[in-house]
C-alpha cells in the first residue's frame, strides 16, 4: 500500500439531479469512471478515502453559509455517496475510511494527512468534484505538504466549465499535477 485514492463529494447533493449544489450532468458522467478507480485500487490492496463535506443545519457561521445555498447537511440523503460510487463504498466498506470534512480541502481540519503518513503513503489520486473548488484546494493542500498527485480529467468535474477547464491547466502549470 503506497499509494491512496481520495474520492472527494460525490454525493446526491453535488451530484443528483436534486442536489442542493449539483454539478448536474457533467457530475453524473465521471461515475463510472470513479466506481472503476474505486474497484482497481481495492484490488491492488491500496488505501479508498472518501472525503465527504459535512455541514449542520441553521449552522450561520460558517463562512459558506454566505457563499452558497445548504447542502450536506448532516442526516440527510444528499449528503449520501451517489449512485454506483455508493454501492461500491457500500460494499467495501471495512477496506474503506470514510472522513467527514467541513472546508473545501480534505485535509482542513481532518486527520487525513496523519492517516496517510501513518501508512508510509506519498502519493494520492484525486477524484470527484468540484474541480475548481474542493478537488483544487485538496490539490494545494497535497502540493504544500509535498505528495506526488495524480487527477484524472475524467474522473474531476464542476458545475463551473471555465472554472473546471482553468483548474485542469492549474493542477499541472502550478501544482504538477500528473494528469492523465
Ligand atoms: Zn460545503
Amino acid at each position: 500500500m503506497n499509494t491512496a485514492l481520495i474520492v472527494i463529494d460525490y454525493t446526491v447533493d453535488f451530484v443528483a439531479d436534486d442536489g442542493k449544489l449539483t454539478c448536474g450532468a457533467p457530475g453524473q458522467a465521471i461515475e463510472l469512471k470513479i466506481t472503476r478507480l474505486i474497484q482497481q485500487f481495492l484490488q491492488e490492496e491500496q488505501l479508498v478515502v472518501f472525503a465527504n463535506d459535512i455541514h449542520y443545519e441553521g449552522d450561520t457561521y460558517h463562512p459558506e453559509a454566505k457563499l452558497f445555498p445548504p447542502h450536506n447537511i448532516a442526516g440527510t440523503v444528499g449528503r449520501e455517496l451517489y449512485g454506483t460510487v455508493k454501492d461500491a463504498y457500500d460494499k467495501n466498506k471495512q477496506h474503506c475510511i470514510s472522513l467527514n470534512k467541513t472546508r473545501y480541502s480534505a485535509f482542513a481540519g481532518t486527520n487525513l494527512h496523519q492517516l496517510l503518513q501513518e501508512r508510509k503513503i506519498h502519493e494520492i489520486h484525486l477524484v470527484g468534484v468540484c474541480t475548481d473548488i474542493c478537488i483544487l484546494h485538496t490539490a494545494v493542500d497535497a502540493y504544500n505538504y509535498g505528495y506526488k498527485i495524480t487527477i484524472y480529467r475524467d474522473g474531476v468535474a464542476s458545475f463551473n466549465e471555465a472554472g473546471h477547464q482553468w483548474a485542469l491547466e492549474h493542477f499541472t502549470s502550478t501544482l504538477g499535477v500528473d494528469l492523465v
